[in-house]
């Protein structure tokens, strides 16, 4: 390592980060400890192998029913190694393990997950899960505050809006499915049986988170291809009905009706995200999970979304994850589009050693103001600490190699730095509630990716 690298690596190291992107559940959540199936299935260590660690190993080889064993409340702590240890053996390269070994290291200070350290993290997972440790953590990842997409509500009203800021999920509201039905039905106690009233609750959620939004976001990539065209209202006025009916049954839609009114929902919706200037950031590339991905809709987000900021140009789009395997794609809408911005949120550790090499291109071929570093897509805070660290690491490499080949100045770095792991985001995202009102021009000029669509001030994601 030369001089020049060390003091790379270095500024990196003091730099904080402004986080793009968690799924993280209230801290008085965890801290309470309660089991929830679908939010915390267990509260020990294994709970950090939930996001998504626990993929690899199934991919890996461990079975369905002793993934659910590994992840349930009922096994002890040896025991859960024991039916893992072959399997996390195999995975302890990837991305998502290393998150985890450095987690370990820097949370417990343990080097590794073994037979002999299992009993000393399962305790050391229950010293940290105490009140005020969302904070704590954060601060030792040097990161000073966090996008958070809810899975539990459409808008969580969260106890550290200090910390946490919140995006308003829109999947649930052009999405159609059942459970999204229930869901606005729980928060709003209302059962839309038409396009009218199913638009009223989308304008009401507008109404009323919008002011304390960071972004809009959409994860309906894991549904369907992001090929969303425009539909009449009048049109899908008739699906609706069809849909929902007094009676409160839903009737099943056709593929093509279904994906019809999804495509209005959505385009009403990604309208209403620029009436507040709100981002819309929307899920791009591989899926989590396990054997779902339907590779074909996933190869084309790139060009299908090509439509959305052609028809859209006052909105700021953030393409999330870098479209992996596809991330070469989403370069080239950086560079062209002036609406469209690169989150890196979760690619660190789908493949580390591809995301240092992207942000090397990236940044020889797009404007740098347009990438944000930094997101660690967990629901769980501790594992965002061992992501930071390995992001840190291929950020500093990324500049560091621009250096050496001579591509950049050394006395840019600094600067450079800066911009992609904070300053970009803070520009990017500002709360209304920081600015005058809805739609008004001059507040988001200075942070305005579109710097030729004279719509541009208008609209801010
Ligand atoms: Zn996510």
């Amino acid at each position: 390592m030369s001089d020049t690298d060390r003091q790379i690596a270095e500024w990196v190291e003091e730099t904080p980060f402004l986080d793009t992107h968690e799924h993280l559940i209230e801290e008085s959540q965890r801290v309470a400890g309660a089991i929830d199936q679908r939010f915390l299935p267990c509260n020990d260590w294994a709970y950090l192998f939930r996001s998504y660690a626990a993929e690899d190993l199934v991919v890996s080889g461990l079975a369905a029913a002793d993934l659910r064993r590994f992840l349930g409340p009922d096994l002890r702590s040896e025991e859960k190694f024991r039916l893992i240890a072959p399997f996390w053996d195999r995975i302890r390269h990837t991305g998502y393990a290393q998150a985890l070994r450095y987690t370990f290291r820097g949370l417990y200070g343990e080097d590794d997950l073994t037979a002999q350290s299992v009993a000393r993290i399962a305790e050391k997972y229950h010293d940290t899960v105490q009140a005020g440790f969302y904070q704590r953590v954060l601060k030792l990842a040097n990161i000073q505050g966090c996008h958070v997409n809810s899975l539990q509500r459409i808008f969580m009203e969260t106890e550290q809006p200090a910390l946490l800021d919140q995006d308003i999920s829109i999947l649930q509201l052009c999405r159609c499915s059942s459970a999204d039905f229930a869901r606005v039905e729980a928060e709003t106690g209302r059962r839309p049986t038409t396009l009218e009233e199913w638009i009223d609750v989308i304008d009401f959620y507008f109404a009323t988170y919008a002011s304390r939004a960071v972004a809009v976001k959409s994860q309906i990539a894991y549904s369907r291809a992001l090929d969303f065209v425009p539909v009449t209202k009048t049109y899908a006025s008739r699906l609706f009905p069809h849909h929902s009916d007094r009676s409160g049954r839903l009737h099943a839609l056709g593929p093509e009706d279904l994906k019809a009114l999804q495509d209005f929902l959505f385009r009403y919706c990604i309208s209403k995200a620029g009436e507040f200037g709100l981002p819309v950031k929307l899920h791009t590339g591989v899926l989590a999970g396990h054997g779902v991905m339907q590779l074909s809709h996933t190869r084309n987000n790139a060009a299908h979304v090509c439509r959305l900021l052609q028809d859209f140009p006052g909105t700021r789009f953030v393409l999330m994850h870098i479209g992996y395997p596809y991330e070469h794609e989403f370069i080239a809408l950086a560079k062209h589009y002036p609406n469209a911005a690169i989150d890196m949120c979760w690619a660190w550790i789908i493949n580390p050693v591809a995301s240092a090499s992207f942000l090397r291109e990236f940044l020889m071929a797009a404007p740098s103001n347009k990438i944000f570093t930094f997101g660690g897509d967990y629901v769980a805070v501790e594992p965002i600490y061992g992501h930071a660290f390995i992001a840190r690491r291929g950020i500093a490499q990324s500049i560091s190699r621009l250096v050496g080949e001579g591509w950049i100045a050394f006395e840019e770095t600094r600067d450079l730095i800066e911009r992609v792991m904070h300053r970009n985001a803070g520009s990017f995202f500002k709360k209304i509630a920081a600015q005058s009102s809805p739609g008004s021009d001059g507040q988001v000029a200075d942070s305005c990716l579109s710097t030729g669509a004279p719509s541009c001030s208008l609209d801010r994601k």
